[in-house]
Protein backbone atom coordinates (compact mmCIF):
# COMPACT_ATOMS: atom_id res chain seq x y z
CA UNK A 1 0.00 0.00 0.00
CA UNK A 2 1.80 3.46 -0.60
CA UNK A 3 1.89 6.20 1.86
CA UNK A 4 -0.17 9.03 1.03
CA UNK A 5 0.75 12.53 2.75
CA UNK A 6 -1.53 15.06 3.40
CA UNK A 7 -1.34 16.51 -0.41
CA UNK A 8 -2.21 13.11 -2.15
CA UNK A 9 -5.41 13.09 0.68
CA UNK A 10 -6.84 16.76 -0.04
CA UNK A 11 -6.57 15.43 -3.94
CA UNK A 12 -8.16 12.44 -3.09
CA UNK A 13 -11.36 14.36 -1.38
CA UNK A 14 -11.22 16.80 -4.05
CA UNK A 15 -11.81 13.49 -6.02
CA UNK A 16 -8.47 14.01 -7.90
CA UNK A 17 -5.43 12.94 -8.68
CA UNK A 18 -4.09 9.71 -7.32
CA UNK A 19 -3.91 7.62 -10.30
CA UNK A 20 -5.28 3.81 -10.73
CA UNK A 21 -2.18 1.23 -11.03
CA UNK A 22 -2.98 -2.61 -11.92
CA UNK A 23 -0.13 -3.09 -9.94
CA UNK A 24 -1.55 -1.68 -6.66
CA UNK A 25 -4.67 -3.27 -7.31
CA UNK A 26 -3.06 -6.37 -7.85
CA UNK A 27 -0.44 -5.92 -4.75
CA UNK A 28 -3.69 -5.03 -2.81
CA UNK A 29 -6.22 -8.26 -3.50
CA UNK A 30 -3.00 -10.61 -2.53
CA UNK A 31 -2.68 -8.81 0.70
CA UNK A 32 -6.74 -9.64 2.12
CA UNK A 33 -6.01 -12.95 0.24
CA UNK A 34 -3.66 -13.49 2.40
CA UNK A 35 -5.12 -12.13 5.77
CA UNK A 36 -7.86 -14.44 5.31
CA UNK A 37 -6.51 -17.88 4.51
CA UNK A 38 -4.68 -17.43 7.68
CA UNK A 39 -7.59 -18.48 8.93
CA UNK A 40 -8.49 -22.39 9.86
CA UNK A 41 -11.18 -22.92 6.69
CA UNK A 42 -13.85 -25.24 6.54
CA UNK A 43 -15.79 -25.80 3.28
CA UNK A 44 -19.55 -26.55 3.82
CA UNK A 45 -20.94 -28.96 1.39
CA UNK A 46 -23.04 -26.42 -0.82
CA UNK A 47 -26.39 -28.10 -1.68
CA UNK A 48 -25.98 -29.16 -5.58
CA UNK A 49 -29.46 -27.70 -6.45
CA UNK A 50 -30.03 -28.38 -10.14
CA UNK A 51 -31.89 -25.16 -11.19
CA UNK A 52 -28.69 -23.55 -10.07
CA UNK A 53 -27.22 -22.68 -13.59
CA UNK A 54 -23.56 -21.51 -13.91
CA UNK A 55 -24.86 -18.99 -16.11
CA UNK A 56 -27.25 -17.22 -13.45
CA UNK A 57 -25.20 -17.88 -10.22
CA UNK A 58 -21.88 -19.05 -9.07
CA UNK A 59 -22.18 -19.93 -5.32
CA UNK A 60 -18.71 -19.26 -3.16
CA UNK A 61 -17.47 -20.52 0.13
CA UNK A 62 -14.13 -19.05 2.94
CA UNK A 63 -11.72 -21.83 0.84
CA UNK A 64 -12.56 -20.80 -2.83
CA UNK A 65 -10.37 -18.93 -4.25
CA UNK A 66 -13.00 -16.85 -6.35
CA UNK A 67 -14.32 -15.80 -3.08
CA UNK A 68 -11.03 -14.15 -1.30
CA UNK A 69 -11.53 -11.50 -4.79
CA UNK A 70 -15.22 -11.33 -4.29
CA UNK A 71 -14.69 -10.20 -0.40
CA UNK A 72 -12.68 -7.30 -1.57
CA UNK A 73 -14.23 -4.12 -0.47
CA UNK A 74 -12.82 -0.27 -1.01
CA UNK A 75 -12.71 0.24 2.88
CA UNK A 76 -10.07 -2.11 4.44
CA UNK A 77 -10.77 -0.81 7.97
CA UNK A 78 -13.66 -3.27 7.78
CA UNK A 79 -13.21 -7.28 6.71
CA UNK A 80 -16.19 -9.50 7.35
CA UNK A 81 -16.34 -13.05 5.88
CA UNK A 82 -19.60 -13.93 4.97
CA UNK A 83 -20.78 -17.83 4.66
CA UNK A 84 -21.63 -17.85 1.44
CA UNK A 85 -20.91 -14.89 -1.79
CA UNK A 86 -22.98 -15.48 -4.15
CA UNK A 87 -22.04 -14.13 -7.88
CA UNK A 88 -24.78 -13.63 -9.70
CA UNK A 89 -25.38 -12.97 -13.75
CA UNK A 90 -28.70 -12.15 -14.34
CA UNK A 91 -32.01 -11.37 -12.56
CA UNK A 92 -32.46 -15.18 -12.41
CA UNK A 93 -29.33 -15.80 -10.68
CA UNK A 94 -30.11 -13.19 -7.75
CA UNK A 95 -33.63 -14.87 -7.54
CA UNK A 96 -31.75 -17.98 -7.07
CA UNK A 97 -29.23 -16.18 -4.62
CA UNK A 98 -32.60 -14.83 -2.18
CA UNK A 99 -34.32 -18.46 -2.62
CA UNK A 100 -31.11 -20.77 -1.77
CA UNK A 101 -30.66 -17.97 1.81
CA UNK A 102 -34.57 -18.60 2.55
CA UNK A 103 -34.08 -22.15 2.46
CA UNK A 104 -30.80 -22.01 4.37
CA UNK A 105 -32.37 -19.22 7.00
CA UNK A 106 -29.23 -16.84 6.01
CA UNK A 107 -29.52 -13.02 6.18
CA UNK A 108 -28.59 -11.61 3.26
CA UNK A 109 -26.54 -8.28 2.28
CA UNK A 110 -26.44 -7.13 -1.21
CA UNK A 111 -22.77 -5.96 -2.68
CA UNK A 112 -22.68 -3.83 -5.77
CA UNK A 113 -19.77 -1.26 -6.29
CA UNK A 114 -18.16 -1.94 -3.03
CA UNK A 115 -18.00 1.02 -1.44
CA UNK A 116 -20.04 1.32 1.61
CA UNK A 117 -18.51 3.68 4.32
CA UNK A 118 -19.17 1.03 6.98
CA UNK A 119 -19.36 -2.14 4.90
CA UNK A 120 -22.86 -2.20 4.45
CA UNK A 121 -21.79 -4.57 1.75
CA UNK A 122 -20.93 -7.46 3.10
CA UNK A 123 -21.56 -9.72 6.38
CA UNK A 124 -19.83 -11.44 8.70
CA UNK A 125 -22.24 -15.01 9.10
CA UNK A 126 -24.86 -14.89 5.94
CA UNK A 127 -25.10 -14.44 2.13
CA UNK A 128 -23.26 -12.16 0.10
CA UNK A 129 -25.42 -11.33 -3.37
CA UNK A 130 -22.94 -9.77 -5.49
CA UNK A 131 -24.01 -8.39 -8.86
CA UNK A 132 -20.93 -6.71 -9.55
CA UNK A 133 -20.15 -9.27 -12.63
CA UNK A 134 -23.79 -7.70 -14.14
CA UNK A 135 -22.28 -4.87 -16.32
CA UNK A 136 -24.50 -5.15 -19.29
CA UNK A 137 -25.16 -1.67 -20.67
CA UNK A 138 -28.28 -0.89 -23.47
CA UNK A 139 -28.99 2.51 -25.20
CA UNK A 140 -32.42 3.04 -26.14
CA UNK A 141 -33.97 5.41 -29.05
CA UNK A 142 -35.20 7.74 -26.83
CA UNK A 143 -31.56 8.41 -25.13
CA UNK A 144 -32.34 6.80 -21.91
CA UNK A 145 -29.20 4.10 -20.69
CA UNK A 146 -30.51 0.83 -19.06
CA UNK A 147 -27.43 -0.91 -17.33
CA UNK A 148 -27.00 -3.85 -14.82
CA UNK A 149 -26.62 -2.75 -11.49
CA UNK A 150 -22.58 -3.90 -10.94
CA UNK A 151 -21.58 -0.98 -13.98
CA UNK A 152 -19.31 1.32 -11.62
CA UNK A 153 -19.03 5.06 -12.55
CA UNK A 154 -16.23 5.04 -14.72
CA UNK A 155 -18.02 2.15 -16.86
CA UNK A 156 -21.01 4.68 -17.10
CA UNK A 157 -18.87 7.70 -18.28
CA UNK A 158 -16.96 5.14 -20.80
CA UNK A 159 -20.61 4.75 -22.57
CA UNK A 160 -22.20 8.26 -21.95
CA UNK A 161 -19.62 10.65 -22.81
CA UNK A 162 -18.49 9.73 -26.33
CA UNK A 163 -21.95 10.25 -27.41
CA UNK A 164 -21.94 13.41 -25.65
CA UNK A 165 -24.48 12.33 -22.94
CA UNK A 166 -24.24 13.18 -19.03
CA UNK A 167 -26.14 11.61 -16.21
CA UNK A 168 -25.62 14.14 -12.84
CA UNK A 169 -23.79 11.38 -10.27
CA UNK A 170 -20.53 11.43 -8.32
CA UNK A 171 -16.86 11.55 -9.97
CA UNK A 172 -14.90 8.58 -8.05
CA UNK A 173 -14.45 5.93 -10.87
CA UNK A 174 -15.02 2.66 -8.70
CA UNK A 175 -18.05 3.77 -7.11
CA UNK A 176 -21.27 1.94 -7.75
CA UNK A 177 -24.14 3.30 -9.91
CA UNK A 178 -26.55 1.19 -7.88
CA UNK A 179 -25.32 2.06 -4.09
CA UNK A 180 -25.15 5.71 -5.01
CA UNK A 181 -28.23 5.84 -6.58
CA UNK A 182 -30.40 4.07 -4.10
CA UNK A 183 -29.32 6.52 -1.87
CA UNK A 184 -30.23 9.79 -3.67
CA UNK A 185 -26.44 10.47 -5.71
CA UNK A 186 -24.85 13.59 -6.01
CA UNK A 187 -22.08 15.53 -8.00
CA UNK A 188 -20.95 18.27 -10.31
CA UNK A 189 -24.17 18.01 -12.27
CA UNK A 190 -26.68 17.68 -9.59
CA UNK A 191 -27.71 21.19 -9.07
CA UNK A 192 -28.90 21.47 -12.54
CA UNK A 193 -30.03 18.54 -13.16
CA UNK A 194 -30.73 16.98 -10.11
CA UNK A 195 -29.84 13.73 -7.62
CA UNK A 196 -28.64 10.59 -9.62
CA UNK A 197 -32.20 8.94 -8.15
CA UNK A 198 -33.94 11.87 -10.13
CA UNK A 199 -33.05 10.37 -13.49
CA UNK A 200 -34.10 6.73 -12.58
CA UNK A 201 -36.97 6.08 -14.48
CA UNK A 202 -37.94 1.89 -14.64
CA UNK A 203 -36.10 -0.35 -12.31
CA UNK A 204 -36.04 -4.15 -12.30
CA UNK A 205 -35.79 -5.50 -8.19
CA UNK A 206 -35.91 -9.10 -6.71
CA UNK A 207 -37.58 -8.90 -2.93
CA UNK A 208 -37.05 -10.79 -0.17
CA UNK A 209 -39.19 -13.59 -0.53
CA UNK A 210 -37.32 -13.90 -4.44
CA UNK A 211 -40.18 -12.37 -6.97
CA UNK A 212 -39.47 -10.22 -9.48
CA UNK A 213 -40.76 -6.82 -9.85
CA UNK A 214 -40.52 -4.56 -13.15
CA UNK A 215 -41.27 -1.04 -11.70
CA UNK A 216 -41.53 2.52 -13.60
CA UNK A 217 -43.97 5.36 -13.46
CA UNK A 218 -45.45 6.54 -9.94
CA UNK A 219 -44.90 3.08 -8.33
CA UNK A 220 -43.96 3.23 -4.59
CA UNK A 221 -42.04 0.67 -4.79
CA UNK A 222 -39.43 2.83 -7.75
CA UNK A 223 -40.06 6.12 -5.41
CA UNK A 224 -39.00 3.94 -2.47
CA UNK A 225 -35.62 3.24 -4.65
CA UNK A 226 -35.00 6.98 -5.13
CA UNK A 227 -33.49 7.98 -1.78
CA UNK A 228 -34.04 4.30 0.48
CA UNK A 229 -32.99 1.57 -1.06
CA UNK A 230 -29.47 0.55 -0.35
CA UNK A 231 -29.89 -2.76 1.02
CA UNK A 232 -33.19 -2.70 2.62
CA UNK A 233 -36.12 -4.49 1.12
CA UNK A 234 -34.27 -6.05 -2.45
CA UNK A 235 -32.30 -6.58 -4.60
CA UNK A 236 -32.09 -4.04 -7.59
CA UNK A 237 -30.91 -5.62 -10.72
CA UNK A 238 -31.37 -2.97 -13.60
CA UNK A 239 -31.82 0.55 -13.76
CA UNK A 240 -33.22 3.02 -16.46
CA UNK A 241 -31.79 6.64 -16.57
CA UNK A 242 -32.61 9.58 -18.34
CA UNK A 243 -29.57 11.05 -19.90
CA UNK A 244 -29.11 14.69 -20.87
CA UNK A 245 -26.74 16.76 -23.22
CA UNK A 246 -23.43 16.89 -22.32
CA UNK A 247 -21.54 20.72 -21.50
CA UNK A 248 -18.41 21.15 -24.05
CA UNK A 249 -15.98 22.30 -21.20
CA UNK A 250 -15.41 22.06 -17.58
CA UNK A 251 -13.24 24.30 -15.61
CA UNK A 252 -12.19 24.48 -12.02
CA UNK A 253 -10.77 27.30 -10.01
CA UNK A 254 -8.84 26.67 -6.53
CA UNK A 255 -7.86 28.66 -3.79
CA UNK A 256 -5.58 27.62 -0.62
CA UNK A 257 -4.85 28.78 2.36
CA UNK A 258 -2.35 27.31 5.08
CA UNK A 259 -0.99 26.90 8.51
CA UNK A 260 -4.62 27.95 9.38
CA UNK A 261 -6.11 29.25 12.93
CA UNK A 262 -9.00 28.43 14.00
CA UNK A 263 -10.21 32.38 13.29
CA UNK A 264 -9.17 32.36 10.05
CA UNK A 265 -10.32 28.96 9.07
CA UNK A 266 -13.96 30.39 10.09
CA UNK A 267 -13.78 33.44 8.38
CA UNK A 268 -13.02 31.82 5.15
CA UNK A 269 -15.78 29.24 5.67
CA UNK A 270 -18.58 32.31 6.48
CA UNK A 271 -16.94 33.33 3.44
CA UNK A 272 -17.68 30.54 1.20
CA UNK A 273 -21.20 30.37 2.36
CA UNK A 274 -21.83 33.73 1.94
CA UNK A 275 -20.84 33.57 -1.53
CA UNK A 276 -22.01 29.58 -2.55
CA UNK A 277 -25.49 31.71 -2.62
CA UNK A 278 -24.63 33.44 -5.91
CA UNK A 279 -23.27 31.00 -7.84
CA UNK A 280 -25.41 29.66 -10.83
CA UNK A 281 -26.64 26.34 -10.79
CA UNK A 282 -23.78 24.71 -13.21
CA UNK A 283 -20.77 25.40 -10.65
CA UNK A 284 -20.53 23.48 -7.27
CA UNK A 285 -18.16 24.13 -4.11
CA UNK A 286 -16.52 22.26 -1.89
CA UNK A 287 -14.55 23.30 1.34
CA UNK A 288 -11.96 21.06 2.58
CA UNK A 289 -10.28 21.79 6.03
CA UNK A 290 -7.38 19.37 6.15
CA UNK A 291 -5.51 19.60 9.07
CA UNK A 292 -4.18 23.41 9.06
CA UNK A 293 -4.50 23.89 5.10
CA UNK A 294 -7.64 24.77 3.06
CA UNK A 295 -8.55 23.59 0.04
CA UNK A 296 -11.63 25.43 -1.50
CA UNK A 297 -12.77 24.04 -5.11
CA UNK A 298 -14.97 26.06 -7.61
CA UNK A 299 -16.23 24.11 -11.13
CA UNK A 300 -18.46 25.62 -13.66
CA UNK A 301 -19.27 24.05 -17.18
CA UNK A 302 -21.35 27.30 -18.38
CA UNK A 303 -20.29 30.44 -19.86
CA UNK A 304 -22.20 32.05 -17.71
CA UNK A 305 -19.32 32.85 -14.18
CA UNK A 306 -20.31 35.64 -12.86
CA UNK A 307 -21.29 34.29 -9.60
CA UNK A 308 -17.96 32.09 -9.97
CA UNK A 309 -15.54 34.34 -10.44
CA UNK A 310 -17.03 36.59 -7.01
CA UNK A 311 -16.79 33.85 -4.93
CA UNK A 312 -13.09 33.23 -6.52
CA UNK A 313 -12.37 36.78 -5.51
CA UNK A 314 -13.57 37.00 -2.42
CA UNK A 315 -11.58 34.50 -1.36
CA UNK A 316 -8.60 35.29 -3.27
CA UNK A 317 -8.49 37.94 -1.15
CA UNK A 318 -8.37 36.32 2.21
CA UNK A 319 -6.76 33.25 1.05
CA UNK A 320 -2.83 32.00 0.14
CA UNK A 321 -3.15 31.08 -3.27
CA UNK A 322 -5.19 31.08 -5.89
CA UNK A 323 -5.69 29.71 -9.33
CA UNK A 324 -8.32 29.50 -12.23
CA UNK A 325 -7.82 26.07 -14.23
CA UNK A 326 -7.96 26.36 -18.36
CA UNK A 327 -11.42 25.26 -19.86
CA UNK A 328 -11.04 21.30 -20.52
CA UNK A 329 -12.93 19.01 -22.49
CA UNK A 330 -15.35 17.29 -20.45
CA UNK A 331 -14.12 13.83 -20.41
CA UNK A 332 -10.53 14.71 -19.54
CA UNK A 333 -11.85 17.22 -16.72
CA UNK A 334 -13.97 14.54 -15.20
CA UNK A 335 -11.15 11.66 -15.56
CA UNK A 336 -8.79 14.25 -13.02
CA UNK A 337 -11.53 13.51 -10.67
CA UNK A 338 -11.72 9.86 -10.72
CA UNK A 339 -9.34 9.59 -7.41
CA UNK A 340 -8.46 6.68 -5.69
CA UNK A 341 -9.51 3.13 -7.14
CA UNK A 342 -7.52 0.55 -4.41
CA UNK A 343 -9.08 -0.18 -0.99
CA UNK A 344 -7.70 2.26 1.45
CA UNK A 345 -7.85 2.61 5.59
CA UNK A 346 -10.57 5.22 5.91
CA UNK A 347 -13.57 6.66 8.16
CA UNK A 348 -15.63 9.08 6.38
CA UNK A 349 -19.18 9.66 7.35
CA UNK A 350 -21.75 12.31 6.74
CA UNK A 351 -21.33 15.73 9.32
CA UNK A 352 -24.80 17.01 8.85
CA UNK A 353 -26.64 18.69 6.37
CA UNK A 354 -27.08 22.50 6.68
CA UNK A 355 -28.88 25.19 5.36
CA UNK A 356 -26.76 28.02 6.41
CA UNK A 357 -23.56 28.69 8.03
CA UNK A 358 -25.69 30.17 11.08
CA UNK A 359 -27.09 26.78 12.13
CA UNK A 360 -23.43 25.69 12.78
CA UNK A 361 -21.65 28.89 13.86
CA UNK A 362 -22.05 27.59 17.70
CA UNK A 363 -19.97 24.14 17.49
CA UNK A 364 -17.33 25.77 15.09
CA UNK A 365 -15.20 26.90 17.25
CA UNK A 366 -14.57 23.51 18.94
CA UNK A 367 -15.12 21.56 15.60
CA UNK A 368 -12.62 23.45 13.66
CA UNK A 369 -9.64 23.48 16.21
CA UNK A 370 -10.06 19.43 16.89
CA UNK A 371 -9.17 19.45 12.85
CA UNK A 372 -6.54 22.07 12.65
CA UNK A 373 -4.90 20.32 15.47
CA UNK A 374 -5.39 16.33 14.30
CA UNK A 375 -3.31 15.16 12.09
CA UNK A 376 -5.16 13.52 9.19
CA UNK A 377 -8.67 15.00 9.55
CA UNK A 378 -10.76 16.42 7.31
CA UNK A 379 -13.93 18.31 7.33
CA UNK A 380 -15.83 19.26 4.14
CA UNK A 381 -18.35 20.89 3.30
CA UNK A 382 -20.40 20.67 -0.45
CA UNK A 383 -22.78 22.36 -2.17
CA UNK A 384 -26.40 20.64 -3.09
CA UNK A 385 -29.07 23.01 -4.07
CA UNK A 386 -30.33 23.99 -6.71
CA UNK A 387 -32.88 21.80 -8.76
CA UNK A 388 -31.96 19.32 -6.04
CA UNK A 389 -34.84 21.40 -4.32
CA UNK A 390 -37.50 20.89 -6.79
CA UNK A 391 -41.26 19.91 -6.10
CA UNK A 392 -41.82 17.11 -8.35
CA UNK A 393 -38.75 15.10 -7.88
CA UNK A 394 -39.91 15.40 -4.09
CA UNK A 395 -42.93 13.91 -4.64
CA UNK A 396 -41.49 11.40 -7.04
CA UNK A 397 -38.64 10.29 -4.11
CA UNK A 398 -37.98 9.80 -0.85
CA UNK A 399 -35.04 11.93 -0.53
CA UNK A 400 -36.17 14.18 2.82
CA UNK A 401 -32.82 16.81 2.71
CA UNK A 402 -33.82 18.66 -0.53
CA UNK A 403 -33.76 21.94 1.35
CA UNK A 404 -30.50 21.52 2.79
CA UNK A 405 -28.61 23.60 0.67
CA UNK A 406 -25.05 22.47 2.20
CA UNK A 407 -24.01 19.10 2.80
CA UNK A 408 -21.15 18.52 4.59
CA UNK A 409 -18.33 15.24 5.95
CA UNK A 410 -15.72 13.92 8.05
CA UNK A 411 -12.88 11.82 6.69
CA UNK A 412 -9.60 10.42 8.09
CA UNK A 413 -7.33 8.07 6.00
CA UNK A 414 -4.35 6.10 7.29
CA UNK A 415 -1.63 3.66 6.15
CA UNK A 416 -1.79 1.55 9.00
CA UNK A 417 -4.26 -0.54 11.10
CA UNK A 418 -2.22 0.92 14.12
CA UNK A 419 -3.04 4.53 13.63
CA UNK A 420 -7.34 3.41 13.28
CA UNK A 421 -7.79 4.13 17.33
CA UNK A 422 -6.85 7.47 17.91
CA UNK A 423 -8.44 8.72 14.01
CA UNK A 424 -10.95 7.12 15.13
CA UNK A 425 -10.94 8.77 18.60
CA UNK A 426 -10.44 12.25 17.18
CA UNK A 427 -13.54 11.78 14.34
CA UNK A 428 -15.82 11.00 17.33
CA UNK A 429 -15.46 13.75 19.19
CA UNK A 430 -16.14 15.90 16.24
CA UNK A 431 -19.31 13.90 15.97
CA UNK A 432 -20.16 13.71 19.16
CA UNK A 433 -19.92 17.56 19.03
CA UNK A 434 -22.39 18.39 15.71
CA UNK A 435 -24.68 16.09 17.58
CA UNK A 436 -24.65 18.05 20.95
CA UNK A 437 -25.05 21.14 18.82
CA UNK A 438 -27.94 19.34 17.09
CA UNK A 439 -26.87 18.25 13.61
CA UNK A 440 -29.33 15.39 13.05
CA UNK A 441 -29.70 15.47 9.27
CA UNK A 442 -27.81 12.74 7.24
CA UNK A 443 -27.23 11.80 3.78
CA UNK A 444 -27.78 7.66 3.64
CA UNK A 445 -24.68 7.55 1.44
CA UNK A 446 -22.25 8.94 3.89
CA UNK A 447 -23.28 6.67 6.80
CA UNK A 448 -21.53 6.05 10.37
CA UNK A 449 -22.48 3.47 12.65
CA UNK A 450 -22.41 5.50 14.84
CA UNK A 451 -25.29 7.69 14.39
CA UNK A 452 -27.84 7.37 17.09
CA UNK A 453 -31.46 8.12 15.28
CA UNK A 454 -30.15 7.12 12.02
CA UNK A 455 -33.66 5.87 10.89
CA UNK A 456 -34.79 9.67 11.00
CA UNK A 457 -31.49 10.79 10.32
CA UNK A 458 -31.47 9.19 7.12
CA UNK A 459 -34.89 9.01 5.65
CA UNK A 460 -37.06 11.91 7.95
CA UNK A 461 -40.39 12.12 7.18
CA UNK A 462 -40.62 9.30 4.57
CA UNK A 463 -39.38 6.55 7.29
CA UNK A 464 -43.25 5.29 7.39
CA UNK A 465 -43.21 4.78 3.88
CA UNK A 466 -40.28 3.15 3.80
CA UNK A 467 -41.29 1.10 6.54
CA UNK A 468 -44.36 -0.08 4.67
CA UNK A 469 -42.31 -1.05 1.39
CA UNK A 470 -40.37 -2.94 3.90
CA UNK A 471 -43.13 -5.54 5.24
CA UNK A 472 -44.50 -5.61 1.70
CA UNK A 473 -41.37 -6.68 0.08
CA UNK A 474 -39.69 -8.49 3.11
CA UNK A 475 -41.58 -9.34 5.99
CA UNK A 476 -38.99 -11.77 6.98
CA UNK A 477 -36.21 -8.70 6.99
CA UNK A 478 -34.39 -11.68 4.83
CA UNK A 479 -32.17 -8.41 3.60
CA UNK A 480 -30.40 -6.23 5.98
CA UNK A 481 -27.29 -4.97 7.78
CA UNK A 482 -26.89 -3.09 10.90
CA UNK A 483 -28.44 0.40 9.73
CA UNK A 484 -31.30 -1.21 7.21
CA UNK A 485 -34.75 -0.53 7.72
CA UNK A 486 -36.52 -2.38 10.68
CA UNK A 487 -39.92 -4.58 9.94
C1 LIG B 1 -14.29 7.12 -2.68
C2 LIG B 1 -15.75 7.40 -2.59
C3 LIG B 1 -16.29 8.46 -3.32
C4 LIG B 1 -17.66 8.73 -3.25
N1 LIG B 1 -18.17 9.78 -3.98
C5 LIG B 1 -19.50 10.03 -3.93
C6 LIG B 1 -20.07 11.09 -4.70
O1 LIG B 1 -19.36 11.81 -5.41
N2 LIG B 1 -21.42 11.29 -4.63
C7 LIG B 1 -22.23 10.51 -3.84
O2 LIG B 1 -23.44 10.75 -3.83
N3 LIG B 1 -21.71 9.52 -3.11
C8 LIG B 1 -20.38 9.26 -3.13
N4 LIG B 1 -19.86 8.25 -2.37
C9 LIG B 1 -20.76 7.47 -1.50
C10 LIG B 1 -21.42 6.36 -2.30
O3 LIG B 1 -22.56 6.90 -2.95
C11 LIG B 1 -21.87 5.22 -1.37
O4 LIG B 1 -20.76 4.69 -0.72
C12 LIG B 1 -22.60 4.14 -2.16
O5 LIG B 1 -23.47 3.48 -1.29
C13 LIG B 1 -21.65 3.17 -2.81
O6 LIG B 1 -22.33 2.26 -3.62
P1 LIG B 1 -21.60 0.92 -4.08
O7 LIG B 1 -22.53 0.18 -4.95
O8 LIG B 1 -20.24 1.23 -4.57
O9 LIG B 1 -21.37 0.20 -2.67
P2 LIG B 1 -21.81 -1.15 -2.00
O10 LIG B 1 -20.91 -1.24 -0.81
O11 LIG B 1 -21.84 -2.28 -2.94
O12 LIG B 1 -23.29 -0.85 -1.53
C14 LIG B 1 -23.61 0.27 -0.73
C15 LIG B 1 -25.00 0.08 -0.10
O13 LIG B 1 -25.98 -0.07 -1.11
C16 LIG B 1 -26.60 -1.37 -1.06
N5 LIG B 1 -26.69 -1.88 -2.42
C17 LIG B 1 -25.67 -1.98 -3.31
N6 LIG B 1 -26.13 -2.48 -4.46
C18 LIG B 1 -27.44 -2.71 -4.31
C19 LIG B 1 -28.44 -3.25 -5.17
N7 LIG B 1 -28.15 -3.63 -6.41
N8 LIG B 1 -29.71 -3.35 -4.70
C20 LIG B 1 -30.02 -2.96 -3.43
N9 LIG B 1 -29.09 -2.45 -2.57
C21 LIG B 1 -27.82 -2.33 -3.01
C22 LIG B 1 -25.68 -2.21 -0.19
O14 LIG B 1 -26.39 -3.21 0.47
C23 LIG B 1 -25.09 -1.18 0.76
O15 LIG B 1 -25.99 -0.93 1.82
C24 LIG B 1 -18.50 7.95 -2.43
C25 LIG B 1 -17.95 6.89 -1.70
C26 LIG B 1 -16.60 6.62 -1.78
C27 LIG B 1 -16.03 5.47 -0.96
Amino acid sequence: MANYNRRDFSKLILLGGIGYTVWSCANDAKQQKGTSSEKEIEKEEVPTMPELLPENIKLYQKADAEYQDLAIRFNKRIQQAPTFIAQCFSTQGVVDAIKFANSKDLKVVVKSGGHSFEGFSSTNDGLVVDVSSMKKMQWNPDHSLTVETGCILKELYNELLPKQRILPSGSCATVGIAGLTLGGGYGFFSRKYGLTCDSLEAITLVDGKGNIHHESGTSAILKACKGGGNGNFGVVTKMKFRTYQAPIFFQAYRCKAYKLTTDRAKKLLETWFTYTKKLPNTAFAAFVLNGKTLTVLITNYADDNKGVLEMYNALKEISDKATIGSKRPLARALKTFYGVQTPLYFKNACAGLYKDFAEIEGCLDDVISKVISTRGLIYQVNTLGGNINSASSEKRSVFPHRSYPYLSELQSYWDKPSQEASRLEAFQTVQDRFYKHGIRAHYRNYPDINFKDFETSYYGKYLPELKKIKQQLDPENRIQHPQSISV
